[in-house]
C-alpha cells in the first residue's frame, strides 16, 4: 500500500449495515461513510447527527469511504484531500442495494428535508 494511505486498515470489516451511533438512538442519515481504519460505519455531513466527522474527531482515525452502493471514493478528514479510488477493503463495500437513502426508511420523519445539513 502506498505511504499516503498509512492508516488504513484493509482487513476490518465494516461494522454493519447502518451507522453505529444512529442505530443505537434511533436516528437516521442521508449517507453512509465508513472509516477505512476500524469500519466504523457513521452517518455523512448532510445527515442530522454528522457521525462520521464526529468518529473521526474522536478517533483520529482519517481516512473514510463512501458507504453507498457504486461509490469507491476515499476522503482524508486530516488534509481535506479527496481520492477516487484507495485500497480495497474487506467486502460488504457498501450498505445493501435495498437501504434506502434517507435512511432505514421507517425511521426518516416525512419532514426530512427540513433536518438536513
Ligand atoms: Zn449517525
Ligand atoms: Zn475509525
Amino acid at each position: 500500500m502506498s505511504e499516503e494511505f498509512d492508516g488504513i486498515d484493509p482487513s476490518v470489516p465494516p461494522s454493519g449495515a447502518g451507522c453505529v451511533e444512529c442505530d443505537a438512538a434511533g436516528g437516521w442519515w442521508v449517507h453512509l461513510r465508513r472509516c477505512a481504519e476500524c469500519g466504523h460505519i457513521g452517518c455523512c455531513d448532510s445527515s442530522p447527527s454528522q457521525h462520521a466527522t464526529k468518529h473521526f474527531k474522536a478517533s483520529g482515525h482519517p481516512f473514510m469511504q463512501s458507504y453507498e452502493p457504486g461509490e469507491d471514493w476515499f476522503y482524508n478528514f486530516s488534509t481535506e484531500e479527496m481520492y477516487s479510488g484507495g485500497p480495497e477493503l474487506a467486502a460488504p463495500t457498501s450498505h445493501p442495494i435495498g437501504q434506502t437513502v434517507p435512511g432505514p426508511a421507517d425511521r426518516v420523519p416525512a419532514d426530512w428535508q427540513s433536518h438536513i445539513h
